[in-house]
């Protein structure tokens, strides 16, 4: 039977619900980060009541973790800086694999976006002088980035959960907090029509009517084991939708942050805002060093970024950071100790200075290293971090003003009708490579715009959810229920935490920084028995009262499929884009050789003809048989690709 969450509105038994028109149409939202809490408020404030889903408490989401910042163009520095400069970096910054006309509206946005942040009470850093602070981040000249403290990501989703509240209390959204999102329930034509979830107390299996579906599940770092995400951070989700028709595009692009403390059961993060602060990395000069670092004299040190990227230094972007570090690391034989390790320095600074900018994180490492890294080099590395890639969504081109169109229904839907997605689960913004701080930018804009649109599709829907025969419901609810018990019910079989890690060691060995096609296909072979495994899992506790390996147990099997996705669309690209690198493919910058130079001019020459190859999207359809790839065209109408990323 469908389940009515607040109760059937005539007052009436839920059977007797079910025959009766909806008065009101009602929008269904998944994930309660800052893009669900979005678009939630958005949908709320267009007049429709919203039954919100998350798999934890939304104060929790993942959001919360966010440290460094947000960007918007509000040029308090004198630097003259531009929201034309900040289109053409976060361009850049994703190696041009963007569609450029939902860029532009994004970064048009983003100044009004954090007015309205900083009228919802948002504790933004100011200035001496009362301005909002900005703080420079990676593959930017300019300071663009406002943050509060280093705890930037709370301060942002625990606003907009504060106005999403006022809604709760009067009756306009319904949460559902420690809720399993299994499904979609689609209708006979495709047309999306509700969700099933599981409560993860009751274990209990529903399917819920909503005339729209707006997914912002969050990313999918989890697929590589250990990640600076949190446990929330599956995408199994995305996947669910995506093995149900929804298509999936740029799965490759996996951004690996430069700056990760390794950790034996995950790797947490130092932000990209250590280094906008003057954080400098660097190794000893002289491989296997056993010195103390601070004894180590400055000229004995490689400040590799510095050296390399004179322009940038310590700022260039993620994708060209980490595998600068890898290179120092693995190819130069410069780690710290000879492990995968370099520094990252603060020690210059005045702890004073670095307590006011950058106290929670700071606090962190000496949480979990046990070190002051205002007395000691902070000890870092690659680690997974960020999913460019995510559900294909689309957009309505406003010809007008060459960005979005404000509201549309097109805007930010994915495949299948009805169903819109925001946030890091989706593929729209960040290309190849994100910059720092352009994701919480994202993930906001993105839910207001998804809310909008999930909006204007209900509005000039034909039929509602009410009319969808309650066999669609019940038959999917019960799929799910059977999915659950072909777990419950075998007595032994495959743990669902060995495959994870086992997942995860494949995708870090293969997948990572610096991919070769002979370790993608190693890692699709080990995937594809991994996947066959998966359907062997067994659980110790079978219980039927708040069991997590229950629910765990399914988003391993989810996650494997999504695993095997980016590793596919990886072991397709024969080329190097942003994040995605395969060291055969790649076209080198000549060394000491800028642009008039001929031999610069002819690695232009070779660029432009790669790009002619491999500037698409890459878009995934599944079947049973595994991932399908096509190659989609890329919006390039605000600037065109004509020069190379070049960085020092
Ligand atoms: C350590 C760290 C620091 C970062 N710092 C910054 C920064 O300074 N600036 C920046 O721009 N970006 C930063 N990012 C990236 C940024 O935090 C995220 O990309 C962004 O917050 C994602 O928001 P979201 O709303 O898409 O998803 P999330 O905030 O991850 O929310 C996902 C929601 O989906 C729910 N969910 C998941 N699975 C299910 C399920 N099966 N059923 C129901 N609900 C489910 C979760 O409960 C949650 O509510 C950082 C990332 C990390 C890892």
């Amino acid at each position: 039977m469908v389940w009515w969450p607040r109760g059937p509105p005539d007052g009436g038994d839920n059977e007797s619900r079910e025959s009766s028109i909806m008065a009101k149409q009602r929008v269904i939202v998944v994930g309660g980060g800052l893009g669900g809490l979005w678009a939630t408020l958005r949908i709320v404030e267009n007049g429709y009541d919203v039954d919100l889903f998350s798999l934890f408490p939304v104060k929790r989401s993942h959001s919360c973790c966010a440290q460094g910042g947000i960007n918007a163009v509000l040029d308090v520095k004198g630097q003259h800086d531009s929201i034309a400069q900040h289109i053409v970096d976060t361009i850049k910054g994703g190696d041009y694999l963007a569609d450029q006309p939902p860029i532009r509206t994004l970064c048009e946005e983003a100044p009004g976006l954090i007015r309205t942040f900083d009228r919802m009470g948002v504790t933004f850093s100011r200035t001496p002088e009362g301005i909002l602070d900005q703080r420079l981040f990676g593959g930017v000249k300019n300071r663009r980035t406002c943050f509060a403290g280093a705890t930037t990501g709370q301060q942002l989703l625990y606003a907009v959960d504060e106005q999403v509240r006022a809604h709760e209390v009067a009756g306009k959204v319904t949460k559902y907090e420690l809720w399993d999102f299994l499904s979609l329930v689609k209708d006979e034509e495709g047309v999306c029509r509700g969700v099933t979830a599981m409560d993860l107390r009751t274990m209990q299996v529903r399917a819920f009517r909503g005339d729209a579906v707006v997914l912002a599940t969050g990313g999918l770092a989890l697929t590589y084991g250990r990640s600076t995400m949190s446990s929330n951070s599956t995408g199994a989700p995305a996947s669910r939708v995506y093995q149900q028709g929804a298509k999936f595009a740029n799965g490759e692009f996996i951004q690996f942050h430069p700056t990760g403390i390794p950790g034996h059961d995950k790797n947490r993060l130092m932000s990209e805002a250590c280094r906008g602060e003057g954080g400098r990395i660097w190794v000893p000069q002289k491989a296997g060093e056993a010195r103390d670092p601070m004894t180590i004299p400055e000229e004995e040190r490689f400040y590799f970024l510095e050296e390399w990227y004179p322009a940038y230094g310590n700022t260039v972007p993620r994708d060209v950071a980490s595998r600068a570090i890898c290179r120092a690391v693995r190819h130069m034989g410069l780690g710290i100790g000879g492990k995968d390790m370099v520094y990252l320095d603060l020690t210059h600074q005045p702890r004073e200075f670095l307590e006011t900018r950058l106290g929670g994180i700071l606090e962190m490492y000496r949480t979990f290293v046990g070190e002051d890294p205002c007395e000691r080099p902070m000890r870092i590395f690659p680690a997974t971090h960020y999913s460019m890639g995510g559900l294909w969504v689309g957009f309505e081109k406003d010809e007008q003003t060459g960005g979005m169109a404000r509201v549309h229904p097109k805007n930010h839907a994915t495949t299948i009708p009805g169903l819109y997605a925001c946030g890091e689960c989706d593929f729209a913004y960040h290309g190849a490579n994100r910059l720092g701080a352009n994701s919480l930018l994202s993930a906001s804009f993105s839910g207001r715009v998804a809310g909008d649109a999930a909006v204007a599709y209900i509005k000039n829907l034909k039929r509602s959810c009410d009319q969808t025969p309650e066999a669609s419901y019940e038959g999917e609810r019960k799929r799910q229920e059977g999915l659950n018990t072909a777990i419950t019910a075998r007595d032994s079989g495959e743990n669902a935490f060995a495959l994870h890690r086992e997942t995860g060691d494949l995708m870090r060995g293969h997948v990572f920084v610096e991919r070769s096609n002979e370790g993608l296909d190693a890692a699709l072979e080990g995937l594809g028995k991994l996947k066959e495994r998966a359907q062997q899992i067994a659980l110790d506790d079978r219980g039927d009262w708040s069991n997590q390996s229950l629910s765990w147990a399914r988003q391993v099997q989810d996650m494997i499929v999504l695993a095997e996705v980016i590793t596919k669309c990886a072991r397709e690209r024969d080329e190097c884009r942003g994040s995605h690198f395969k060291a055969e493919f790649e076209l080198k910058i000549p060394e000491g050789k800028f642009e008039g130079d001929p031999e610069y001019e002819e690695y232009k020459a070779q660029w432009a003809a790669n790009n002619k190859k491999w500037l698409k999207h890459t878009v995934v359809t599944h079947t049973e048989a595994g991932p399908t790839i096509e190659y989609w065209p890329v919006d390039t109408s605000v600037l065109l690709p004509e020069k190379p990323r070049d960085y020092r």
